[in-house]
């Protein structure tokens, strides 16, 4: 069976690195909601909610997800986020794929610690410059995400594993990741 790999974790733990360091050692295709909906037109309604530090509405997310999932052996990154896009996720794609969701756990003060460094090293992302929209995005995952996460423990037909990438080695928190992917 194809792989669904769905990398959950907070602000500045590491969703986008790991991604990238599987991609390297086993070829998946990475999938960054947050990426693709950066790329919207400057003026459009997904680049002000981003802006805002809000989530984009599910109607907007649904099909482009659907699609880029295709036919597996993907990292989806930065999605889900809700409890509604996690429903939607398992119920369409659970029974197809062997869905793994490694849950990246880490503190808020690290979180916040990992967005400064991304800041003060040029990251290059205007929606961490803006100290309100990066504590609406704080507050969004706590009281939105990890109802999401907590839902997905739940799920019988799937693997969810708990990684704390706290070591200051990135190296040796992405062997904990692969670590976890093992069957
Ligand atoms: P990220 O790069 O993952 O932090 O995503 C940047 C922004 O894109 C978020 O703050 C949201 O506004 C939007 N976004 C990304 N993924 C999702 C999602 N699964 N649901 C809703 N909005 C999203």
């Amino acid at each position: 069976m194809k792989k669904l790999i769905v990398m959950m974790g907070g602000q500045g733990v590491g969703k986008g690195t790991f991604s990238n360091m599987l991609v390297d050692k086993y070829g998946y295709r990475h999938v960054e909601t947050g990426a693709m909906l950066r790329s919207a037109p400057a003026d459009s309604e997904i680049a002000k909610t981003i802006a805002r530090g809000e989530l984009v509405s599910d109607d907007m997310l649904f099909g482009l997800v659907a699609d880029s999932i295709g036919d597996g052996d993907v990292i989806l990154d930065g999605f889900p986020r809700t409890i509604s896009q996690a429903k939607w996720l398992i119920e369409n794609f659970a029974d197809k794929f062997d869905v793994r969701v490694i849950y990246l756990e880490i503190s808020q003060e690290l979180m916040i610690e990992r967005i400064n460094k991304r800041i003060r090293e040029g990251g290059g992302r205007q929606d961490d410059a803006d100290t309100a929209a990066v504590q609406r995005r704080l507050k969004t995952f706590w009281d939105i995400t990890v109802p999401a996460i907590d839902w997905l423990r739940t799920v019988s037909n799937i693997k969810f594993s708990v990684v704390h990438p706290t070591d200051s080695d990135v190296n040796r928190n992405f062997a904990m990741v692969v670590d976890a992917l093992q069957d």
